[in-house]
């Protein structure tokens, strides 16, 4: 598939050649001989990939990738350094500050270089935590870190595809993010349940109202109410002023049970999670990446009359060897026992199930709204603590992070 290539190098013979063997193969190329205009220009027409030189005056191929992608509408990006430089510092460097890979500069196989160079922008997708928090919004210093928006994640897959993991005030940032790449959208807004911190900013999703943008909604149903109804509820002219007739998009739905999906590019898998009504999880399968989203839970102590043996296998077959599990650890393990049957599950339990499924990285996430970045941190260190010994690294979502996940 033809794709748009900018390059950046100060050499301009190096700049010619690899302007031409990624023409050859029928790519459309955009060279620039200096950083600062690499930056200025991909960031004016975003091109689908970015192949920077390390070494060059003013400002590196490092610093380049770094400076691009703090630009949350550059989120997409695929950025690749080429250097002639194979040093693992310097590949460790290029990739800590951003970039999808690292390649050598081969004068003798440039072919192959573009071989590698396809690979990674067809095979890389890119995960967006625009909102973090559950139950209710919460502004303020102290929520600066892991961010104050309720629950929602994209995801962007290699054909542009994007999911978009539930709609509470996240969403909004998100929106924006998506709008100012300024193409025509395709995608699939995936509600675990319709609790308000998850739906409830769905009508401020502005590429629903562009004409020739094109989502598909799905969810669980609930007692009595289809999920075209529990959307269009809080959109009824009442509740908020503008319905969902008035959206531009072309807008369809889809009613999940548990069961596995082909859901635009990927196979969804679901299960119906312990929580007040239809709440659904949802695990994403994409050139063998597994990804789930598993909120909102409560995972009840053993000694719990609540407790059930055969539910818990069962999701810890569901997340079993999962890349991610972003999930709902909402307490500590001293608040729990004050919110017991709220839906919501104690940091420790969390933990045990990661470990229990061989999670790779588990992500601490519904943080409750009077939890601060300090308090956050100290869940942290108690998740990491528990993981000690085991192959699952913790991790807490910081608001706006974009996380890069290439297929294998
Ligand atoms: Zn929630
Ligand atoms: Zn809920």
């Amino acid at each position: 598939m033809k794709k748009r290539i900018a390059l950046v190098d100060d050499d301009p013979s190096v700049l010619e050649l690899h302007k031409v063997i990624f023409e050859i193969e029928g790519h459309e190329v955009t060279g620039y001989s200096s950083s600062s205009a690499a930056l200025e220009g991909v960031t004016r027409d975003p091109p689908d990939c970015l192949l920077t030189d390390i070494m060059m005056p003013e400002m590196d191929g490092t610093e380049l990738t770094r400076r691009l992608r703090q630009n949350p509408a550059l989120a997409n990006l695929c950025i690749v350094v080429v250097s002639s430089k194979v040093y693992a510092a310097d590949r460790k460097r290029a990739l800590d500050a951003g970039a999808n890979g690292f390649i050598p500069k081969s004068r003798s196989n440039p072919q192959a270089m573009v071989g590698e160079v396809m690979a990674l922008i067809t095979e890389t997708i890119s995960l967006g935590f625009w909102g973090t928090r559950g139950t209710m919004p919460m502004s303020g210093p102290q929520t600066l870190r892991y961010g104050g928006n309720t629950a929602c994640i994209s995801l962007t897959f290699p054909d542009g595809h994007v999911f978009v993991f539930d709609a509470g005030t996240g969403i909004y940032p998100l929106a924006g993010q998506l709008m100012g790449q300024g193409k025509k959208l395709n995608g699939t807004v995936l509600l675990s349940h319709p609790h308000w911190d998850h739906i409830n900013f769905l009508p401020f999703f502005t590429p629903l109202f562009v004409p020739g943008n094109q989502f598909e909604i799905v969810g669980a149903d609930q007692d009595g109410l289809s999920l075209e109804q529990l959307v269009a509820n809080q959109m009824d002219g009442v509740h908020f002023p503008i319905t969902p007739s008035e959206w531009g998009a072309r807008v369809g739905y889809r009613s999940l049970g548990e069961g596995c999906y082909d859901i635009g590019p990927a196979k969804v898998s679901t299960m119906l999670l312990c929580h007040p009504g239809n709440c659904l999880g949802y695990r994403v399968d994409f050139g063998g990446l597994k990804i789930a989203y598993v909120t909102d839970n409560e995972l009840y102590p053993e000694d719990s009359d609540m407790f059930s043996p055969v539910y818990l296998q069962r999701l810890t077959e569901f997340v079993s060897h999962c890349d991610l599990l972003i999930t709902d650890t909402s307490y500590t393990d001293e608040e729990y026992p004050k919110r017991i049957n709220w839906g919501h599950s104690a940091l420790s339990r969390v933990v045990n199930l990661a470990r229990q499924a061989q999670v790779k990285e588990l992500y601490l996430f519904h943080h409750v709204p009077e939890h601060t970045d300090d308090d956050i941190d100290k869940m942290l260190q108690q998740a990491a603590a528990l993981c000690a010994g085991s192959s699952t690294v913790c991790k807490a979502a910081q608001a706006l992070e974009t996380v890069r996940l290439n297929a294998v």
